[in-house]
This record gives structure tokens, sequence and C-alpha cells, in this order.
């Protein structure tokens, strides 16, 4: 929905999607995205330490001008992006009121640093969240190290995403993996290869013998990424379309999530306790 490399007005996001106008976290009430918004400026006004880092990760200041950073507002909203079923939309501080879309990101988790200056000076903590472009979390096929620390870590463990754990940013893009990877497992396991939209079995078997299905999320506009299990569906390849590009897509989602609340909160403890007694 928005052009990696464009330039929007900051203005006009806000009237047309709603939003605060002014903080870093934006967090328009009705729709189903958040958006960040970075400058370089901020470092010095604020000292906040925004930027790409070696390895492809975005670290993002949370918000708070003075005394210690902590989870209320945007940086909650953040934090429970994936669990919320919110898209993450970051810009970048273009000036004279324009901003430059990033991408779309999902947090891997945060840091909290303690003794950093505020902006009277006083030293407070601070929230450091670790965002991950959704691009690097698309497609991916489990490797065989993949496989085995989904099988050393509890499954449960990935199924709160509300637990983002404090984390280095060196481990965040591998945790995404990791909990992409297990919401899919999750997903998949809990529609025990009927589509979850129509019902029918799933139309073939892949290539690794499993039933083919897809996950789908319902609330969010993209697909992939770490997610909570509660807003993705596994459908079969025409229910999935239909969810994407039917002229009435906006009505097949709105069944979809009802089924899933429904569906979700009885089949996903009987996934857990399958899984917990293996
Ligand atoms: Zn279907
Ligand atoms: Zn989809």
């Amino acid at each position: 929905m928005f052009i990696t490399g464009q330039l929007y007005r900051r203005q006009e996001l806000h009237e047309k999607f709603g939003g605060q106008h002014q903080t870093g976290i934006s967090t328009p009430a009705k729709q189903p995205f958040i958006f960040l918004f970075t400058s370089e400026d901020t470092f010095d006004k604020h000292k906040y330490e925004d930027g790409w880092t070696s390895d492809g990760t975005f670290s993002y200041s949370g918000q708070g001008r003075t005394g210690d950073m902590v989870f209320v507002a945007g940086n909650a909203a953040v934090r429970d992006h994936a669990a919320n079923g919110k898209d993450l939309h970051l810009f970048e501080n273009a000036g004279r009121g324009m901003v430059r879309y990033l991408g779309q990101m999902v947090s891997a988790g945060y840091q909290v640093i303690s003794n950093r200056p505020d902006s009277h000076g006083n030293l407070r903590s601070v929230i450091q969240f670790h965002l991950v472009p959704l691009s690097a979390t698309a497609d991916q096929t489990p490797t065989e190290q993949d496989l085995r620390s989904l099988n050393e870590v509890p499954h449960d463990d990935f199924l709160d995403s509300r637990q983002d754990p404090e984390t280095s940013c060196r481990e965040a893009k591998a945790l995404v993996r990791q909990r992409t990877l297990a919401t899919k497992a999750v997903v998949l396991a809990r529609a025990n290869g009927n589509c979850e939209g129509c019902g029918n079995a799933a139309p073939f078997v892949a290539l690794d013998g499993t039933p083919y299905l897809e996950t789908h999320h319902v609330r969010r506009l993209t697909d992939g990424g770490p997610d909570d299990p509660r807003w993705v569906i596994a459908l079969c390849p025409n229910c999935h379309q239909k969810a994407h590009k039917a002229i009435a897509r906006d009505a097949f989602n709105d069944e979809l999530m009802l089924r899933l609340m429904t569906v979700a909160s009885t089949r996903m403890d009987l996934t857990i306790s399958t899984r917990k007694r293996n």
C-alpha cells in the first residue's frame, strides 16, 4: 500500500488514515497498522539512536522525552503489534513535512538500555526496538538448523507474540525467522490438513509430504513474518486468492476472522496439549 523509497506528506497520511501527528510512533485507531517515524535530527534533540545496523535490522528508539521509557501507548503498541494484528510501516523524515517510506517491519524484540541522557540531560533508561524488514522473512523454507532449533524450544513459547523477549540486536533476525516458521507450523498443525476457510481437504500433497495449505493474516495487510496464530488462518489456494483478490474480500476476511476466533480458541488448546504430550 506504500511504495518503498517514495515520499509522502506526513500531514496527508494523517488526514487519510488518522493517528497522532507529532509523535514518532503514531497509532491510527481504526487501521490495522502503526506508523513509525524516524529522523536524524531527533538524534541530537532527544538522544534517540535510530538507524540500520550492520546486520540489516533497524534500531528504533521508543517513545518518551524525559524519564524512563515505559511500555505504554506507542511503545506497548510496537511491542505487541503482532499480537494485536497490526502492521508496522516505517518512514524517515525527509524534511519540509515530507517522509520517505522505508518499508514494512516486524519487531523482533527490544533492549532496555540504562544511563542514557534524556532531553534535560538527566540519565534514564530507554527502549530500543530491533526491527526486521518484513521482506527478509518472506518465503522462507526451513533449514535443518531451523528445524533443530524449533524442536529445542517448546512451541508454546512462540504462541504468545506479546512475549517479545528482551534480545540483542544480533539475535533479532534469527528470532524473527524462528517465530515466522513456528507461527506457520502451529497454524498448519491446527488446520490438520483442511482449509480453515471452506473446510475442504487440502487440494494436494506437497513435495515434503504434507497437505498443501497456505497461511493468511486476517487482520494485517501482508502475509509473512512472525505473528500471533490467532490472526493467521490456513487456507487452500482458492480461498487464499479470494481473501486477497475477490471484490468482496473485506467481507470474506471478516468471515474468516470470526471463524478464527472460535476455531483458534478451541483447537489451539488441542494443538498445544498434543505437542506437550509428545
Ligand atoms: Zn478453502
Ligand atoms: Zn494472504
